[in-house]
C-alpha cells in the first residue's frame, strides 16, 4: 500500500497540458494523474494528464533521489502533484501540444491511489461502449471526451451571449409540470401531497415559452431539458437538451435570421465559418426533388419523376403511384450481388419493386427490356440524363400514402445509401437549409386518421384556412425546420395566437370540449387575455455539437449519457424503489418481480 501524502499548502500553476516553449526554466507545481510511466531504472518517465493535456515529468535519481524513489510507487491514474522545473527538451515530442518541454521533478507528493482501470485512458478506446459508460468517470479522463464537453460549453456559452445581445432574456421553466403535446409518451412522476395525481416531465417547455409572450416577456430563451418516452432508436436520449426560444411580433425572417447568427457565432467557436443566409425550400419541393423533407445538399442525386415512362408497364408491373428515379453515377459496374442487395434494401423501405437499368455507350441493359422495350430504356435514360457507366435506379411503392408520393422517400433513402457508397458526399461541407410550407397534418396509418405534422400550436397559412375540414392534406402550416447536412437541427413555427382557432384545431384532432378543458383549458384561457402574434424553434443541441465535434453518436457528447435502452449503466438507473417510498406515493406495483 502506498503511502499517501497531503495536499498541504501547495498551489497548482496551471495545466500541465498547456506548458510551451515559453515556459522553459519556469518553476511549476502540477497536479494531475498518471496517464503513463516509464521506469528506466535511474530515470522515471512520467506522463502527467489534466484537463489541459499531458505533459511529460522525468525523475531523476541523481537531481532528486527523494522524489525519484517517491516515484517508483506511481501507478496508472494514480493522482500526483510535483515541483520542478520546466526545461526544453533536445527531441521534441510532436505527438504533445506540451512536446517541447519536459519537467524535472524536485518533489513528489502523492495525493491517492487508483485501481487498476478496466480499459486505458486513451482516445482510442477498445473497450466497449457499456464498459465506457459504466466506468463514465474514467470515459471522461478521455483527451477526446474533455475536448467534447469544452466544445459543448464554448458553443452554449457562445449562444447565450449571442442572444443576450440580440434582447433574449433565459428563463427557466417547470421540470415538474403536465404533459406537453410533442408527440412522445409522458415521463410521469408522483405527487406525494395528492396521492393519485402525477406530474409529467416537460416534452419540451413549448407551452411555458408561448405563455411567457402572453405575459409581455417578448424575448425568451432556455438552453432547455427535454424528457420523451419514445420508442428507442439507436441515437435518441429519453433526455435532451434544446436550445429553445419564442419571440413575439415577430415574421418568419425575424426568427430564421436570429438563429443564423447565433449559429455563425456558435460555429465560429468550433472553427467552422457558416455563411447566411441559409438556403430555403419548400416542403414539397425537397420531397420532390430529394424524397426527403431533410435534404442532404452535399451532393446531387436529384430525384427523377419517371412515371411517364414507366405507363405501358404498369399492368405488367403491377405499380400504382409514381416510378422514381436516380442516377447513381459510375455504377454500371455493380455486380449481381450488389444489385441484388440494393432489391432488399428497397423492400425493406416499402418498395413494390426495383429497376435497375445499366448505362452503357452502346446502349443500355435492364431486365425491364421484356417490358419496355428498348425504346422504353432509352427514353428512361434520356428523361435522367444518365451518362454511359451510369446506373438508373427506379422504385415504385408497395403502399400508397394519401396526398403524399410513397415512392419518393423510398428513392430519397436509396440516394442517401448510394451516395455514402459511391463517396459522393462532400467532406467538410456544412449545407444549411431551411424547409417551410410543411403540410399541417400526416397521415397516420395506424390510427387510419389525419394526424398533427407538428405540435397542434402550429399557426396555419391563412389561404388555406377554409381547407381544414374539407381537405385537410393541401393545408399548409407556418412550421418550419432547420436541416443540416441531411440531419434536422430543430423545428418551430409562428403559432396560432387566436383563442378561437386554437380551439378549433383542438377539436380536429379529435379532442372534445372536455378533454380540451381538462388538458389545455389553463392555455386556451391565456389567448384569451391580449395574446401578441409569437413564434419561435427549438434547436438540438446533443445532435449539434456531436457535428461540430465529428462524431456520430449524440453520447459521445453528453457528459452521462443513457444507453439506446435508456439505463443509465453508471448510476444503475431506472432501478426497483423501496416498498415504504412506493407507499408513501400510494402506490401498488402490478407485477412485482420477486
Ligand atoms: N417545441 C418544439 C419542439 O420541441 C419546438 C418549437 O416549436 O419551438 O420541437
Amino acid at each position: 500500500m502506498t503511502t499517501l501524502d497531503l495536499l498541504g499548502d501547495w498551489k497548482r500553476t496551471g495545466y500541465a497540458g498547456e506548458l510551451r516553449a515559453a515556459d522553459a526554466d519556469r518553476e511549476v507545481t502540477l497536479m494531475g494523474w498518471v496517464h503513463r510511466r516509464r521506469d528506466l531504472g535511474n530515470l522515471i518517465f512520467i506522463d502527467l494528464r489534466d484537463r489541459g493535456g499531458i505533459a511529460q515529468i522525468v525523475f531523476n535519481k541523481e537531481r532528486a533521489a527523494k522524489a525519484h524513489g517517491r516515484a517508483e510507487e506511481l501507478r496508472s491514474e494514480f493522482v500526483m502533484a510535483v515541483r520542478g522545473r520546466v526545461a526544453r527538451r533536445d527531441k521534441p515530442n510532436a505527438e504533445l501540444a506540451s512536446g517541447e518541454v519536459e519537467v524535472f521533478a524536485e518533489e513528489l507528493r502523492i495525493l491517492n491511489a487508483a485501481k487498476t482501470p478496466p480499459f486505458m485512458i486513451e482516445n482510442e478506446v477498445t473497450a466497449s461502449e457499456e464498459t465506457r459508460l459504466r466506468y463514465r468517470y474514467l470515459d471522461l479522463r478521455r483527451p477526446r471526451t474533455q475536448s467534447h464537453l469544452a466544445l459543448r460549453h464554448r458553443v452554449i456559452l457562445e449562444m447565450r451571449k449571442t442572444l443576450d445581445a440580440m434582447g433574449f432574456y433565459e428563463i427557466e421553466t417547470p421540470m415538474l409540470t403536465r404533459s406537453t403535446p410533442e408527440g412522445a409518451r409522458d415521463y410521469l412522476v408522483p405527487s406525494r401531497v395528492h396521492p393519485g395525481q402525477f406530474y409529467a416531465l416537460p416534452q419540451s417547455p413549448q407551452i411555458f415559452k408561448q405563455i411567457l409572450m402572453i405575459g409581455g416577456l417578448d424575448r425568451y430563451f432556455q438552453i432547455a431539458r427535454c424528457c420523451r418516452d419514445e420508442d428507442l432508436r439507436a441515437d435518441r436520449q429519453p433526455e435532451f437538451t434544446q436550445l429553445d426560444l419564442e419571440m413575439s411580433f415577430p415574421t418568419q425572417d425575424d426568427i430564421f435570421g436570429v438563429i443564423q447568427q447565433v449559429l455563425v457565432r456558435a460555429f465560429a467557436v468550433a472553427g467552422v465559418e457558416v455563411k447566411p443566409p441559409f438556403r430555403r425550400m419548400v416542403y414539397r419541393e425537397a420531397i420532390r426533388r430529394f424524397g426527403s423533407d431533410k435534404p442532404d445538399l452535399r451532393f446531387g442525386m436529384e430525384l427523377c419523376d419517371v412515371t411517364q415512362e414507366f405507363a405501358t408497364g404498369r399492368e405488367k408491373l403491377r405499380f400504382e403511384g409514381s416510378v422514381q428515379a436516380i442516377v447513381a453515377p459510375g455504377a454500371a459496374s455493380y455486380s449481381r450481388k450488389q444489385l441484388d442487395e440494393l432489391g432488399e434494401q428497397a423492400k425493406a423501405l416499402g418498395a413494390r419493386g426495383l429497376y435497375t437499368i445499366k448505362v452503357a455507350a452502346e446502349g443500355a441493359t435492364s431486365a425491364l427490356d421484356k417490358t419496355l422495350g428498348a425504346a422504353g430504356l432509352a427514353a428512361i435514360v434520356a428523361a435522367t440524363e444518365a451518362k454511359a457507366g451510369d446506373l438508373v435506379v427506379a422504385v415504385s411503392a408497395a403502399e400508397q400514402i394519401p396526398g403524399t408520393d410513397a415512392a419518393a422517400p423510398i428513392a430519397g433513402q436509396l440516394r442517401l445509401a448510394l451516395g455514402e457508397r459511391l463517396n459522393l458526399v462532400a467532406k467538410d461541407t456544412w449545407e444549411f437549409l431551411w424547409i417551410t410550407e410543411f403540410p399541417l397534418f400526416e397521415w397516420s396509418a395506424s390510427e387510419k386518421r389525419w394526424a398533427p405534422a407538428q405540435h397542434p400550436f402550429t399557426g396555419i397559412f391563412e389561404e388555406d384556412m377554409d381547407k381544414l375540414e374539407s381537405a385537410p392534406q393541401e393545408v399548409r402550416s407556418k412550421g418550419y425546420d432547420l436541416v443540416l447536412n441531411g440531419v434536422e437541427l430543430g423545428s418551430g413555427s409562428i403559432r396560432i395566437h387566436s383563442q378561437e382557432l386554437q380551439a378549433r384545431i383542438f377539436g380536429l384532432l379529435g379532442l372534445s370540449e372536455e378533454q380540451r378543458r381538462a388538458r389545455f383549458g389553463f392555455f386556451l384561457d391565456a389567448l384569451t387575455y391580449g395574446t401578441p402574434p409569437h413564434g419561435g424553434i427549438a434547436l438540438g443541441m446533443d445532435r449539434l455539437v456531436a457535428l461540430l465535434a465529428r462524431e456520430k453518436s449524440m453520447r459521445e457528447v453528453i457528459a452521462f449519457p443513457k444507453t439506446t435502452a435508456a439505463q443509465d449503466l453508471m448510476a444503475d438507473s431506472p432501478s426497483s424503489v423501496d416498498a415504504e417510498q412506493l407507499d408513501e406515493l400510494g402506490i401498488a406495483l402490478k407485477n412485482e418481480k420477486e
